[in-house]
């Protein structure tokens, strides 16, 4: 069970993602908080995943502060530690990169990653994959969220083998969300 310390950096962490996300938004039509989707990613780890290590937790609410926020490493090190960073960079995609290269080497990089990172990243592509059946961006064509699954099930794929309810949770969700879409585009 977690202690006080984890609960203090537990909610230190909850805060500084809060603020850094503020005026975000993710891309639903109802133009969601983003930092729902961070505490979303966190309780699937804790909830379905089973998981109760403190950095895998605090490392789901900060996992996009480094790529969509001003948010630097160096804060992330000061304020959280080493190891909190490192999941952290180690789930952050490179900007610098063409989207297409960055979706490639997610797949390609995703059997490489720790433990940790396999599992932050399971559950965020089981929210994303989730969001694209229930609350997908707006815009987005049938076509375009069909592609983003078949990514999606490419990048789990190599993130197999470090949590059985994840990974199955996963399947579940993403059956789903492609039976919905066939559903609607034969309708
Ligand atoms: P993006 O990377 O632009 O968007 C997806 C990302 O946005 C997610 O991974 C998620 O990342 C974040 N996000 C924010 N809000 C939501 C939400 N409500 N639901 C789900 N995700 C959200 O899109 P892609 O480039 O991945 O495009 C999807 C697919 O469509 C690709 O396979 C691409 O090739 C294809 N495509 C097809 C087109 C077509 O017309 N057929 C046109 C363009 C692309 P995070 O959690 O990191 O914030
Ligand atoms: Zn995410």
């Amino acid at each position: 069970m977690f202690n006080s310390n984890d609960i203090s950096l537990f909610l230190t962490v909850l805060k500084f993602a809060s603020v850094k996300h503020r005026d975000q938004r993710r891309k639903d039509c109802k133009a969601t908080p983003y930092i729902n989707h961070p505490i979303e990613v966190a309780e699937t780890l804790w909830r379905i995943g089973e998981v109760r290590d403190i950095v895998t937790i605090v490392g789901a609410l900060l996992h996009d502060t480094l790529e969509d926020t001003h948010t630097t490493p160096e804060e992330i090190q000061t304020l959280f530690g080493a190891e909190v960073l490192a999941l952290v960079q180690e789930v952050t995609d490179d900007k610098n990169l063409p989207k297409q290269a960055r979706k490639l080497k997610q797949i390609e990089s995703a059997p490489h990653k720790s433990t940790r990172a396999k599992e932050l990243k399971l559950a965020d592509k089981i929210c994303n994959v989730y969001d694209i059946a229930h609350s997908s961006p707006k815009n987005w064509s049938l076509e375009q969220r069909q592609e983003y699954i078949i990514w999606a099930e490419q990048v789990v794929a190599g993130l197999r083998g470090v949590n059985q309810s994840l990974e199955t949770h996963f399947d579940i969700i993403a059956a789903k969300a492609k039976h919905a879409i066939t559903i609607k585009k034969d309708n």
